[in-house]
């Protein structure tokens, strides 16, 4: 086992969810601000925020999100969710981060989609970190026109705080094919975008978000059972964003030593480091690396590399990316 120090590196995250994501603290003032009384002990609100051992698969993962959700449904609460993260993100050390939510969750008390995204940019504009947002259409049988709407209102603050779009959801349900309307709209509307795709779902769901022309694909892991997905991904200089706690989470892999990362780093596949979800997978950062750089042996030098080709792939400008480069 190496010791890798990552205080002396600037860390990037560009796959992180806000409503995943709210800490402890960030929860109970949210209820505290909505007047709602907490009758929980830390550990049963925990409880509810956090997968248990015994988590099943993908579906069971998503029931954590309900409760933050039903906190973040007025703009007061959404401003104050981003700015928090964001703050949260710098102490941990991170120079740069990509947070991702979906609009379309965030209108039960009759917030529109154009009011939550507002709000959210507010939070970002308060905040002290380079960070930008992700606006995630959601995977679902009844909601295309919701997503029509993300992608409107993506095009709307697109350099205003908003820089990509998302497709988040049950993979194993809904599948990936099913989305091409959302992407043909964003390539005509030339908003960047990633999807998740090769988490719950095989290497056909990211052979659907390359013909879509994603650059970015959210986790990506099971495109080692295709050794052609590997080819394409590799040969088309694609990045994915690995979350490895949260696959262990939906047992995608049992163990860490199973996490097919060397695999994808010998077929050539550039790959990034990210936390998904810091709340719901009780993780963060540093606790990703280095239970990586234990399990493979990864030195300081790996991690570079990491954040590296996070900063490659994020979507910002050429010379921001410059910037965040001499930061490393
Ligand atoms: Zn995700």
């Amino acid at each position: 086992m190496k010791n890798v120090n990552l205080d002396n590196i600037g860390l990037v995250d560009i796959h992180l969810h806000l409503d995943g994501s709210l800490s402890l603290e960030t929860v109970k003032e949210l209820m505290c601000m909505q007047g709602i009384k907490n009758e929980n002990t830390d550990e049963e609100l925990l409880k509810r925020l956090q997968v248990s051992h015994e988590c099943k698969d993908l579906n069971e993962y998503l029931e954590k999100f309900e409760y933050p959700l039903t906190l973040l449904q007025t703009g007061e609460a959404l401003s104050f969710a981003v700015y928090k993260l964001i703050e949260e993100l710098k102490s941990e050390g991170i120079i740069y981060a990509e947070i991702r939510f979906a609009p379309q969750l965030h209108t039960k008390k009759g917030m529109s989609q154009k009011m939550a995204v507002e709000a959210a940019v507010r939070g970002l504009n308060r905040s002290s970190l380079d960070a930008g947002l992700i606006l995630c259409c959601m995977r679902g049988n009844d909601n295309h026109a919701e997503n029509m709407e993300t992608v409107e209102t993506a095009e709307k603050y697109l350099g205003k705080g908003v820089v990509a779009i998302d497709l988040a959801g049950a993979e194993g349900l809904f599948p990936t094919k099913d989305f091409r309307d959302i992407f043909e709209l964003a390539r005509e509307k030339h908003i960047p975008f990633t999807i998740h795709a090769g988490e719950a779902d095989n290497p056909t769901s990211v052979e659907y978000a390359l013909k879509f022309g994603a650059k970015r694909i959210g986790h990506g892991v099971r495109s080692v059972e295709n050794a052609d997905t590997l080819k394409k991904l590799s040969y088309g200089g694609i990045t994915l964003e690995l979350c490895p706690t949260s696959n262990l989470n939906t047992n995608i892999y049992e163990n860490i030593n199973e996490y097919p990362i060397k695999k994808l780093m010998d077929a050539g596949v550039k790959v990034t480091i990210n936390t998904d979800n810091m709340m719901v997978s009780g993780t963060d950062i540093k606790k990703e690396l280095t239970m990586l750089a234990d399990t493979f042996g990864f030195d300081e030098d790996d991690i570079i590399d990491f954040e590296r080709n996070a900063i490659m792939a994020a979507f910002t400008s050429a010379s921001h990316k410059e910037k965040l480069l001499r930061l490393l």
